[in-house]
């Protein structure tokens, strides 16, 4: 149900409006003052205020001005109701972020309709933030092996990062690169190989015991994980796990030179403490890669963990 705010410090006018929308079967707020509005705001967002302009304590404008810093990029419709009508009294109403102007005596007819537009309005808004954040989340989403892509992965890296370097906790980035998964394709077919990268992806996240790990696709066939307040042992460790799920599943792969099934190499990094490091994002990416390369020199189907000094 949507719901109008009344601001008016006449009590009476207060329940004519209120008497007036009746039909439109809204939830009606009352509030008699500009401050009670702003306290009540902190509660509930309507979705359109009505607001006197003459009032004691804060005028209409005023509040006007403190709402739409409260609300910020909450695009709430404000409608002044007011004995005041002159240009200027207009000009300022909608610069102080009012969107539009009734003269009192209100019209029922009037009042009734301007709320309605308003109430369109902002259910259009709403929708379009709906959609929004679904276009964000199949943005940041990885339709293959359904976990989250690259760009999904650079956005949470960067607000980990940032959160890590607050509160001086350890971050491990791992990367993992399927192997000899070029033969793979070349043996089995591309097909089965995108079915091979859904399974592996499904298998790495089934050996996340934590709920804010993260995994993404890097890229092609590889992966990279974060681990949030995590040391380096604890990356080993789940390094190990995701290892072992992979024997597991047991994929079979006739043509691998380190096993008889899929596997991957790990190259892990950790940064003990952002705040004081001299690692920037990319270097410890770089750092996980380096330490990929050697479990690939080394055999495949193992970790390495990055010398960091
Ligand atoms: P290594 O053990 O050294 O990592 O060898 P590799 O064969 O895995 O590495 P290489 O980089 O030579 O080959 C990667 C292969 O991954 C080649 C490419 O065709 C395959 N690949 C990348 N993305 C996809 C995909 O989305 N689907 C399929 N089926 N194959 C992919
Ligand atoms: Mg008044
Ligand atoms: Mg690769
Ligand atoms: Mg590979």
């Amino acid at each position: 149900m949507s719901s109008v705010m009344v601001v008016d410090d006449s009590r009476s006018q207060r329940l004519v409006i209120q008497q007036y929308l009746e039909p439109l079967k809204c939830q009606v707020v009352l509030c008699g003052s500009g401050q009670e509005a702003l306290s009540t705001i902190a509660d509930t967002t309507p979705d359109v205020i009505i607001l006197d302009v003459e009032m004691a304590g804060l005028s209409g404008f005023e509040t006007c001005r403190a709402l739409r810093g409260f609300l910020q990029n909450d695009w709430v419709p404000i409608i002044y109701l007011t004995g005041r009508s002159s240009p200027d009294d207009m000009v300022e109403g909608l610069e102080a972020g009012g969107d539009a102007y009734i003269t009192k005596p209100v019209n029922e007819a009037v009042l009734r309709a301007m709320v309605q537009a308003m109430l369109r309005i902002s259910s259009i808004q709403q929708e379009l933030i709906e959609a929004n954040k679904k276009l964000d989340e199949i943005a940041y989403f990885d339709v293959l092996t359904q976990v989250m892509n690259r760009r999904g992965y650079e956005d949470i890296y960067e607000r980990l990062w940032n959160d890590h370097k607050r509160r001086k906790q350890s971050l491990c980035v791992m990367l993992l690169d399927i192997d000899h998964f070029k033969t793979y394709n070349d043996h089995y077919g591309h097909i089965a190989g995108d079915q091979c990268l859904r399974q592996v992806a499904k298998t790495i996240k089934s050996a996340l015991k934590r709920p804010i790990d993260v995994i993404a696709r890097y890229g092609g066939e590889e992966f990279v994980i974060l681990l949030p307040d995590t040391n380096l042992e604890g990356a080993q460790s789940v390094a190990q796990r995701i290892i072992e799920a992979l024997t597991q599943a047991a994929i079979p792969h006739e043509h691998s030179s380190c096993a008889k099934h899929v596997t991957v190499s790990i190259g892990i990094a950790e940064c003990t403490d952002i705040s004081k490091s001299q690692l920037s994002q990319s270097d410890l990416i770089q750092k996980a890669d380096e330490a990929l390369y050697q479990s690939k020199e080394q055999g495949r189907n193992r970790a390495t963990c990055a010398n960091l000094n």
